[in-house]
């Protein structure tokens, strides 16, 4: 679950020395588009994304990060289903570099929902299918 992959943005320390700093970490988007996005942001001049490089969760405002799966049953009640492995939205970006000046922080507008507040538009006859799906 990329335990351990050490976090490409200057300054910060997560996964650097064993469990201590252990943060949950994410690979670059894969589109071009966006992938352009969170090099810029992170603000480092010599940088080239690969497939290794990652993101640590410290950089991400908290709406940004989907900690666990709700889809809409039949009925019309939600099934929440706790993420074991986290993962940031489509239209995720890092935004917080705590260990850097402070002009290059800056909070999304908050005038999304939060992931929390979101809803997959997704309906499936089969809860046991869903959780599969989630865990796999
Ligand atoms: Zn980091």
């Amino acid at each position: 679950m990329g335990k351990g992959r050490k976090c490409c943005v200057p300054g910060c320390n997560s996964n650097y020395n064993n469990t201590e700093n252990y943060a949950s970490s994410f690979t670059f988007p894969k589109y071009a588009t966006r992938k352009n996005q969170w090099v810029k942001s992170i603000n480092r001049a010599d940088f080239i994304s690969n497939s290794t490089a990652v993101v640590c969760i410290k950089h991400f405002s908290s709406q940004f990060i989907i900690k666990e799966d709700r889809v809409v049953r039949y009925d019309g009640s939600e099934l929440v289903v706790p993420r074991k492995i986290w993962k940031v939205t489509n239209d995720a970006y890092p935004s917080i570099f705590s260990n850097q000046p402070s002009y290059l922080s800056h909070e999304p507008s908050t005038s999304r929902k939060s992931p929390s507040e979101r809803i997959t538009a997704l309906k499936l006859r089969d809860e046991q299918k869903f959780s599969r799906m989630v865990h796999e």
